[in-house]
């Protein structure tokens, strides 16, 4: 699994950070961060569910 986030459509919400906190983060940039390019398998409900709720659809996962 890797995980892709459009920074030209991310608004930085930080709804992403909430669902899964071990692969983004928000920093101290104001910038949203991936922390983990290819995720564990086991992260990958919590992955989901932030791209599901993702209010701009920035995040990709690729298999
Ligand atoms: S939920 Fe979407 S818009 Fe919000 S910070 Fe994450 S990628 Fe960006």
């Amino acid at each position: 699994m890797r995980v892709v986030v459009d920074p030209d459509t991310c608004a930085v919400t930080g709804g992403c950070v909430f669902h899964a906190p071990e692969v983004f983060r928000l920093g101290d940039d104001g910038m949203l961060h991936l922390l983990r390019e290819f995720p564990d398998e086991s992260l990958r409900a919590a992955v989901q569910k932030a791209a599901d709720y993702c209010p701009t659809g920035a995040i990709s996962i690729e298999d």
